[in-house]
């Protein structure tokens, strides 16, 4: 099988938020089992211990492991305005894998004991009004004061506030899929000074790149840089390479902003539940940023990777989730054509309150 591609498409009233069958990115979660979502622990930034919002879930089942009949893939990633990413990463992106045996019969609207801000279990209801449920007191806090529910609680609205809760969240679209095309475009848009020298004939011929002597005189750069432009021409709307059902024999799939900092198959770490190997599941493009509101603006990727079991196993779920293997790349800074410098974020809304009245 081809490698599948994702594309955002905006979404309509006809959307089933309750489908899990429907990929997509932004919004609140809407899990595999709606009455066991999990705990807010699992979903908080190891840098700043916040609850993380969700970046996208995937539907991606295997029909070939009889408990994954059905199975989603949860991306977080931490809602400050690029604090934490500038810190690693590595503790600001989380995986949660769900899966099961059958369908689960659902409703639409189910999901009353997650929290309506982050969408983890939910023990904590309005004591007042009742009908909005929270992780924690800190999300109750939030949604008071700047999630509309201190205007919509006890009033005959049914206590949502869903439109100023939105800017909890990213922005919701749906993820539909298609197959990568099989062969490159015409070489076009490749800069022929930006041919790195490392690069052979045969190499760039794969690439449909005919070299001239110049070229090779010329260059410096990324040889993994130029494959990945190269390869996204094919469809430059995707935001997520799929590569799970990549059949064995077609090689490494692995796209790769740069030479540095990628992650060898040999360190891939195993799945904690059954000690088996983990393989790259999906690719999570740089394209995805522009979408994502302000937080785009100040953060940035150069590709997120996700490694999954295998087996996709039943021993690595706690509670229902297993916790799958994130690998952040950086955008190079010697490739050639990203820009790199994120403008600093703005001041919390609190910080800069208490600037203003310092000023009187
Ligand atoms: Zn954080
Ligand atoms: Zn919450
Ligand atoms: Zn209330
Ligand atoms: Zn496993």
């Amino acid at each position: 099988m081809p490698i599948d591609l994702g594309f955002l498409e905006p979404i309509d009233d006809t959307f089933d938020f309750s489908d899990i069958t429907l990929s997509r990115l932004g919004g609140l979660p809407q899990w595999l089992n709606p009455t066991s979502p999990p705990t807010v622990d699992r979903i908080r930034c190891g840098e700043c211990n916040q609850p993380m919002r969700q970046l996208f879930q995937m539907y991606a089942p295997d029909d070939e492991v009889e408990g994954a009949y059905e199975r989603l893939l949860h991306v977080f990633v931490c809602g400050t305005a690029g604090a934490c990413q500038r810190a690693g990463w590595t503790k600001s992106v989380k995986v949660l894998r769900a899966q099961c045996a059958e369908a689960l019969e659902r409703e639409r609207g189910e999901g009353k004991e997650s929290c309506v801000v982050c969408g983890s279990k939910a023990p904590f209801r309005c004591a007042q009004c009742s009908k909005a449920s929270y992780c924690s007191k800190e999300h109750q806090a939030l949604d008071w004061k700047e999630g509309g529910h201190k205007g919509a609680c006890n009033s005959n609205s049914d206590g949502t506030a869903t439109e100023t809760r939105q800017k909890f969240m990213f922005p919701l679209m749906e993820v539909v899929s298609d197959a990568e095309p099989t062969e490159d475009k015409p070489l076009k848009n490749v800069k022929i000074e930006e041919i790195p020298q490392t690069m052979d004939e045969s190499e760039l011929a794969q690439m449909g790149i005919k070299p001239s002597k110049e070229t090779y005189q010329k260059t410096e750069g990324d040889r993994f840089f130029l494959k990945f432009q190269r390869r996204l021409e094919r469809d430059p709307d995707q935001i997520l390479r799929y590569t799970r059902n990549v059949e064995e024999g077609e090689g490494d799939v692995t796209l790769w902003l740069s030479e540095h900092n990628r992650l060898e198959k040999k360190d891939v770490k195993n799945c904690e539940g059954c000690g088996g190997e983990r393989t790259l599941e999906l690719q999570l493009l740089p394209t995805v940023l522009s979408h994502l509101g302000e937080w785009g603006l100040y953060n940035d990727w150069g590709l997120i990777n996700i490694y999954s079991c295998d087996k996709t196993c039943e021993e690595s779920l706690k509670d229902g989730y297993a916790e799958e293997l994130v690998w952040h790349q950086e955008v190079s800074k010697e490739g050639v054509g990203y820009a790199t410098d994120k403008p600093e974020p703005p001041k919390k809304q609190a910080e800069q309150k208490e600037e203003d009245e310092d000023e009187e």
